[in-house]
């Protein structure tokens, strides 16, 4: 929240002009104020005075090349390290770092280090955070190759919101492509491939093609979390943040873009090869050009807690706008076992099927 919003808000309250003012503390009791999630406002856990943020705009793209350029930084922030699995945080300096949000100890420690550059945006969180316990049992019932136990026996715990720092790209994309693809062809008498050319031009655009940018959360965890609102994500403003963590970005910029055009161009063999009927890819060359690109660094939403299991450590994450849950469980062993020989037996009696009935 602004300085100026606050003047505002105490217009009424106070005629003392020369309050010192510190914007993480209440107006009106000097309490210690969080983002309440369910009103999406400031709330003061003391004296419960609400205030409004300023949402009125939504992030703005800007050109890739402003990317390298961009030198605006975070204040009032400070990066904490997880001295047991290396997580690396973002906390405003006015919050106390209790404990971990990925693996729960206590040994964290403020670091020296810069935070990097200043989000532009943030998509706020919208699920409160008391729905999170439920929804993260309820996830695990549904796993199929969890031990039995577990499912009876799982408690959520060290439940955390962490905002999630990513980069989302926006383009055009042109591409021209040559190839040989191979169809098998099955006859009476014999079993051969067919090999034919291809050529053409295929245009994609990309909208909002998120990359994470931190190690804390996998790429994988984030795509199955997927989709947040980057589209129509307010202007970063820190009182989203307060009472909660995010993480720092540990590849920058550039290495983002690198990444994003490296699975755009994944993306686009795909939707070559779909144009086709085809068993097998002698080769496929193609080239693609990327026009009017553009970029925003937002951070989003996601709540990180753990199952603990015999000793060991499970962590779930929870799309803090959906409520989406993916994360890992511990495998039953006679499950998976059946499953794997009834699979073999299943390919072995297709095979004699083939072989010797026909
Ligand atoms: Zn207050
Ligand atoms: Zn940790």
């Amino acid at each position: 929240m602004k300085k100026e919003q606050y003047d505002k808000a105490q217009e009424k309250l106070y005629s003392d002009d020369n309050v010192e003012m510190n914007i993480y503390k209440c107006p009106n009791c000097g309490g210690e104020t969080i983002f309440d999630v369910a009103q999406q406002k400031v709330l003061c856990q003391y004296c419960g005075s609400r205030f409004d943020i300023n949402a009125d705009t939504t992030v703005t793209e800007k050109n890739i090349d402003e990317l390298l350029n961009e030198a605006k930084v975070w204040d009032n922030v400070e990066v904490y390290s997880c001295e047991t699995c290396g997580a690396r945080q973002i906390i405003s300096n006015q919050d106390v770092a209790h404990e971990c949000s990925f693996c729960g100890t206590k040994h964290i420690i403020k670091t020296n280090e810069l935070p990097g550059l200043k989000p532009q945006g943030v998509v706020p969180f919208k699920m409160p955070v008391e729905n999170v316990a439920n929804l993260a049992k309820n996830w695990v019932k549904k796993k199929f190759f969890a031990p039995r136990n577990f499912k009876k026996s799982a408690m959520p715990e060290n439940i955390h919101g962490v905002y999630n720092p990513v980069f989302t790209f926006d383009c055009e994309t042109k591409t021209s492509y040559s190839g040989r693809l191979g169809e098998r062809i099955n006859t009476n008498k014999s079993s051969y491939i067919r090999y034919f050319y291809i050529n053409g031009n295929i245009d994609v655009k990309y909208d909002d093609f998120l990359v994470q940018a931190s190690s804390n959360i996998t790429t994988t965890t984030l795509n199955k979390l997927s989709p947040f609102s980057t589209n129509d994500a307010p202007v970063y403003n820190e009182d989203y943040l307060r009472g909660f963590k995010a993480s720092t970005y540990n590849k920058d910029g550039k290495a983002c873009w690198k990444e994003g055009q490296d699975l755009m161009r994944g993306d686009i063999r795909k939707r070559i090869l779909q144009r086709y009927r085809y068993d097998t890819i002698d080769f496929l060359d193609a080239k693609t050009a990327f026009l009017k690109q553009k970029y925003k660094y937002v951070l989003v939403p996601v709540y990180v807690g753990h199952h603990t299991y015999r000793g060991k450590l499970y962590n779930f994450y929870v799309n803090g706008e959906n409520g989406k849950v993916t994360g890992k469980t511990p495998l039953s062993i006679f499950k998976v076992s059946l499953v794997t020989i009834l699979t073999i037996l299943l390919v072995a009696g297709f095979v004699y099927l083939t072989c010797f009935l026909d």
